[in-house]
């Protein structure tokens, strides 16, 4: 049957998937191997060495390849990993990238500590804005890099507008689509050309596993990907290739206990005393709800919130709650409460740190699969805990 014919919830679960040809095992065998035996000198069956390809991660990337609606993806290490081969696959000295003012600070880092040196320059612009990307643009810009809805505070980009400039300069827009999965944001129907994926977040979900993804429809594309995957070595390994592989079968059912619980949790939130602020695209404070609404299949399950009392108050809630745990990274079936200013953002100067909206106040949360009503206690001890 053709993926295009089914739901969600099925392709995750039978999307891109065959049976194994040796004992028809209904899950997919794990190739924990490094090298394959040839039959005759120059004759094989397809694998010749797992830094090249590898039979459980080729699994993998057929599986993430049904649920974007894309041919095969190209599975990596990491989600830094995919970042790292998309940007040497694409990208030469002299070049120039626009990204958002919001993305991950790895991929920052990146720049800051690699790129930069390679003479590969980058222009960081509030993406919520158009036009502010269309003015980065010059000649030497190759291609436009967004996150939405971005990190920390879930400031949204209008993938279709961006898409419209791309296309104008006939370069690429890759979208990180980390927060929302395929499930609740499909870029390539907004006009991405390239997605990227950490698929420890969400698609794993369960915090057992680091990898990351790149899909595309371009066949050149997915070429140039594994040509610089294979000669710099960021290949996903076989096992994660297979922890992952079963993890994203349950990302649909997932994600709705996830943003159920979202949803309660921010509501809950908005109406607390302690509370100054919070960031949930699906409140009808978020200022950017309407585009979340057409944007997006639901808000996420991704909460910011800022205590009235500050930097001290951030700090006590996070050093006294039980259930939710101080954790960086999201995606996963536990509560994970991040403090950006000290963790994820630590490194990010203090004033682009103000810009972004991250006071050292802000409070981030990853909605786990615990009763919200328990992680609302948990959060409610918390915030009058006594020193
Ligand atoms: N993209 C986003 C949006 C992320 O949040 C992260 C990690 O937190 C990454 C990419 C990097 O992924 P990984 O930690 O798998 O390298």
């Amino acid at each position: 049957m053709n993926n295009q014919d089914l739901q969600d919830s099925t392709v995750a679960i039978h999307g891109g998937r065959s049976l194994d040809s040796h004992a028809s095992s209904i899950l997919f065998p794990l190739y924990q191997t490094s090298t394959f035996v040839h039959d005759a000198v120059g004759v094989d069956k397809g694998f010749s060495y797992s830094r090249v390809s590898n039979p459980t991660v080729d699994a993998l990337e057929k599986a993430i390849g049904a649920l974007e609606g894309t041919p095969p993806a190209v599975c990596l290490r990491t989600g830094m990993a995919a970042i790292t081969t998309l940007f040497l696959s694409l990208l030469k000295s002299g070049d120039h990238v626009v990204l958002s003012d919001v993305v991950y600070g790895g991929t920052m880092r990146l720049f800051r500590e690699v790129f930069d040196h390679l003479g590969i320059t980058a222009s960081f612009v509030d993406s919520s804005d158009a036009n502010n990307v269309e003015s980065a643009i010059s000649a030497a810009t190759r291609m436009v890099f967004i996150e939405t809805p971005g990190n920390p505070t879930l400031k949204l980009t209008d993938i279709e507008a961006i898409a419209q400039i791309t296309k104008r300069h006939s370069i690429l827009l890759v979208v990180d689509n980390t927060f929302l999965t395929p499930i609740l944001q499909k870029p390539f129907e907004l006009g991405a050309d390239i997605s990227v994926l950490s698929t420890t977040k969400y698609i794993d979900g369960h915090n057992a596993t680091l990898g990351g993804s790149l899909a595309t429809h371009d066949e050149k594309l997915l070429e140039r990907f594994r040509l610089i995957r294979k000669t710099i070595g960021t290949t996903q390994a076989p096992f994660e290739g297979w922890l992952t592989l079963q993890g994203m079968k349950t990302l649909p059912a997932r994600l709705r206990l996830h943003c159920e619980g979202a949803a309660r949790i921010a509501t809950w939130l908005e109406a607390h005393p302690a509370v100054d602020r919070v960031f949930y695209p699906g409140l009808d404070s978020f200022p950017q709800k309407a585009l979340a609404e057409r944007q997006q299949r639901s808000p996420g399950a991704m909460i910011a919130f800022e205590l009235k009392d500050g930097l001290d108050a951030a700090v006590k809630a996070l050093n006294s709650v039980k259930l939710c745990s101080r954790a960086e990274s999201l995606g996963g079936l536990e509560t994970l409460i991040t403090h950006p200013s000290t963790t994820t953002h630590a490194d990010v100067e203090v004033e682009i740190r103000r810009s972004l909206g991250i006071s050292d106040g802000l409070i981030r949360l990853s909605v786990g699969l615990e009763a919200p009503e328990d992680i609302v206690a948990d959060l409610e001890q918390a915030f009058v805990a006594e020193d």
